[in-house]
């Protein structure tokens, strides 16, 4: 994506309003070996990103498994940093930060994981788990420390005799619950939230849900939202990104995607999604084959061997780029 469009596809900034995340034109390839005697090639996982987030905003990332969306979960975590581009928390370039910025920028972007049973050391108690990021970051005294762990339990709606249990004591919901108090004991601006939800029941989930969203309100948190399940973005995000082999092929406000994808990859996604609604009729649409090899993609729109409306010759030789279609940037030649 050119340095042009990675402008364009940047939301438009509001005065006042505080952009505390900015990916541009976000490239991660990975040199892998080719067999035994094939030699090296180049996976491209993440291809040509670009977003922006504001503070107490969601950004929800969706598509499929190998789309791209755990390569971007950490690339924003600074667990790796970018072949390409550009990456800036509240306007710092994290491509050259070192030391002790790089450090503190770490601070400022926080994770939470899918699993909350493997998230969780088994061994530690509740309150050390809580406890460790000021241990280890900062120089907060003993008793600080205990009294910040007690505060934030509180905050995500445990109680105090939990500090001294250990994770195998707590349910599914309650452990996530503690993996999102970990992630905020550091104070953070953004946290990346990878699945948070999808291993809990659904009758939790709703309320993991409705504390992320207490919280984003008291804290002012901007939320990464990866997720597969649009069921659930729909009630989180305020923007989405669709990303199909390590590019974003629809990006909008979540009210335009819900109302009217434009991609057929996101209208296929939304048809095999679970409606509240009964009364909307819906056709699923069945994606033929899996999603290709990142490894060599396919050549023009790397939609295209499972897109039900493509123009063979043109898609197979032209790569749509994201383009404004009533309201939404979108990657298709034949969106309108
Ligand atoms: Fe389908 Fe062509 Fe649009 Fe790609 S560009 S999504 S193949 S119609």
């Amino acid at each position: 994506m050119s340095a042009a469009l990675a402008e364009k596809t940047a939301p438009a900034k509001v005065a006042g309003v505080q952009t505390v995340l900015e990916a541009r034109d976000l490239v991660r390839y990975y040199e892998v070996q080719r067999g035994l005697f094939g030699g090296k090639g180049l996976v491209k996982a993440l291809d040509g990103v670009s977003f922006s987030l504001e503070a107490g905003k969601t950004l929800a990332i969706v598509g499929e498994s190998g789309c791209g969306k755990s390569t971007l979960a950490r690339l924003l975590t600074l667990i790796e940093l970018p072949t390409e581009g550009r990456l800036l928390i509240d306007g710092i370039d994290v491509t050259g930060a070192h030391g002790a910025q790089l450090k503190a920028l770490r601070r400022r972007v926080q994770m939470v994981f899918q699993n909350p049973y493997g998230s969780l050391n088994p061994r530690q108690t509740i309150g050390s788990t809580l406890e460790e990021p000021l241990l280890v970051n900062t120089d907060t005294p003993a008793e600080e420390r205990r009294v910040a762990a007690m505060a934030m339990l509180a905050k995500v709606g445990l109680r105090p005799e939990h500090h001294g249990r250990y994770p195998h004591m707590f349910s599914g919901g309650q452990r996530q619950r503690i993996a999102i108090a970990r992630a905020l004991m550091l104070n953070p601006k953004i946290l990346v939230l990878d699945e948070p939800v999808s291993a809990l029941d659904v009758s939790v989930r709703a309320q993991v849900l409705n504390l992320l969203a207490d919280l984003q309100d008291e804290f002012g948190l901007a939320y990464v939202f990866v997720s597969h399940d649009l069921s659930v973005v729909r009630h989180i995000a305020d923007d989405v990104a669709v990303m199909y082999l390590g590019r974003a092929v629809e990006h909008g406000t979540a009210e335009a995607i819900f109302a009217k994808p434009r991609h057929p990859y996101t209208r296929a996604l939304l048809s095999a999604t679970p409606m509240a609604d009964p009364t909307r009729q819906k056709q699923r649409i069945i994606l033929t084959g899996d999603l290709p090899s990142p490894f060599a993609p396919p050549p023009g729109c790397t939609f295209h061997p499972r897109c039900p409306i493509a123009d063979q010759e043109r898609c197979r030789a032209e790569v749509p780029v994201l383009r404004d279609v009533d309201g939404a940037l979108t990657a298709c030649h034949l969106a309108v």
